[in-house]
């Protein structure tokens, strides 16, 4: 009986489930920052083999896909994410078999958004008309910063006039949803520099902007350097100063600053990302990739041989238990909030008192009252709710959001105990 009521509500949830992460795990090399999943495959020769790989590669996608559907039914998906690495070195063929397998096992919906990441220097104009024709509405381009020595700092293998030619090409082929994904406190960047990366992106009006701060990732070539002394980053104050000025130009140029690092013109806000802060399940296809199914998160492997393996097993998932984190109500609802917080609209702290209990709501105020009084945390009462909505103040509350999330997670953590 148990068994079955678990069934019955993992089905519920499953049902619910309209969003599709894609990875892509293939880089033409590795940037020096990145920790992602990925298998580099050169930008020389050997364009055949590499070919091979990635047709290899998306055959085990596509049976995942379909092992996935059966195991975890739902129709209907409202956003696909081709993410990576670099989607854009796939070829057409792979993503339109990819595409064609999601839509076969899910139902693709008809106003979908389905975005592409890519990368300056790895598409043509042909490519993005492919892309159009495939039903593809959404592209992401990774300029990161519009310097070259900067780009050749962090092991990007585009330069300024690859971004420029990207962006005339995505002009060319009349796409008008598309964001730029930039980088601050870059190593050696100064204030002014980024601001000059600002400007640049501006004066391209995209519709949407990630602008991300650098993190010093485990296990990277930049986390070595650092190891040795060797990476001068701007001092934290800096760097704090870029967050304030990116949402000084963007907000001043319409941009709504949605996200703690995402801007968008009215309209424009990504539908896809917006599920994973809203801490909504979701599929994950691919090497490295996470799904969120059933209230389980699910990691897939990080090397091709492992991930490979892995999805000759998807008939026996229960052996792979050990990849596999149940929630319980204590995580969901640090989950809630670490998720909702980096939203502007924040958490409603009505909807937490109701799943979690009021005492919670009540905990959560406690420990946030000195951060209230600094204007860093902000509660607005809502018509006809009790508790209200709670947001961090922009920019200064979003600028230590580490540290309020760092005392919520102590707190809640310490009353686990
Ligand atoms: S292109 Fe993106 S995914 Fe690939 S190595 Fe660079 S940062 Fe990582």
């Amino acid at each position: 009986m148990a068994t079955d009521d678990c069934l019955h509500n993992n089905s519920l949830m499953i049902s619910g489930t309209r969003a599709a992460y894609i990875h892509i795990p293939f880089c033409r090399r590795r940037c020096y920052y990145c920790d992602f999943p990925v298998a580099v495959v050169g930008d020389g020769g050997g364009r055949l083999n590499r070919e091979q790989a990635m047709r290899r590669y998306a055959e085990s996608l596509c049976r995942e896909i379909v092992l996935t559907a059966r195991e975890f039914p739902a129709t209907g998906l409202d956003t696909v994410f081709f993410g990576g690495g670099t989607p854009s070195l796939l070829p057409i063929e792979a993503l339109d078999a990819i595409l064609a397998t999601l839509d076969r096992s899910f139902a693709i919906t008809e106003n979908a958004e389905i975005s592409i990441e890519i990368d300056p220097g790895t598409f043509d104009l042909a490519q993005l008309k492919s892309y159009q024709q495939l039903g593809i509405n959404r592209y992401s381009l990774g300029v990161q910063a519009f310097q070259d020595d900067l780009l050749a700092q962090i092991g990007r293998t585009h330069r300024y006039d690859d971004i420029n030619r990207a962006i005339a090409q995505l002009r060319q082929a009349g796409i008008d949803n598309f964001s730029l994904d930039l980088i601050s406190g870059l190593p050696n960047q100064t204030l002014a520099q980024w601001e000059n990366t600002l400007e640049n992106a501006l004066r391209v009006s995209p519709p949407h902007l990630s602008c991300y701060d650098l993190i010093i990732e485990a296990g990277t070539a930049f986390e070595r350097q650092a190891e040795a002394g060797k990476l001068p980053l701007p001092p934290e104050e800096t760097a704090a100063d870029m967050y304030r000025l990116t949402q000084q130009r963007l907000t001043q140029a319409g941009y709504e600053h949605y996200e703690i690092s995402n801007y968008a013109l009215p309209g424009y806000q990504c539908r896809h990302n917006r599920v994973y802060w809203e801490n909504q399940p979701y599929y994950g296809f691919g090497m490295g990739a996470t799904s969120f199914l059933g209230g389980k998160r699910v990691t897939r492997p990080r090397t091709r041989r492992e991930y490979y393996a892995w999805v000759e097993t998807l008939n026996h998932r229960e052996n792979d238990l050990n990849r596999v984190w149940e929630r319980d109500p204590h995580d969901q609802l640090l989950e809630t909030l670490m998720l909702g917080l980096r939203l502007q609209q924040g958490v409603n702290l009505d909807a937490i008192a109701q799943q979690f209990g009021s005492d919670k709501a009540k905990r959560i105020i406690d420990v946030l009252t000195p951060y209230r009084q600094q204007n860093w945390v902000d509660l607005a009462p809502q018509n006809g709710q009790q508790w209200g909505r709670l947001r961090l103040s922009d920019p200064e509350g979003l600028l230590v959001s580490n540290t309020i999330l760092t005392q919520l997670f102590h707190a809640f953590t310490e009353e686990m105990r």
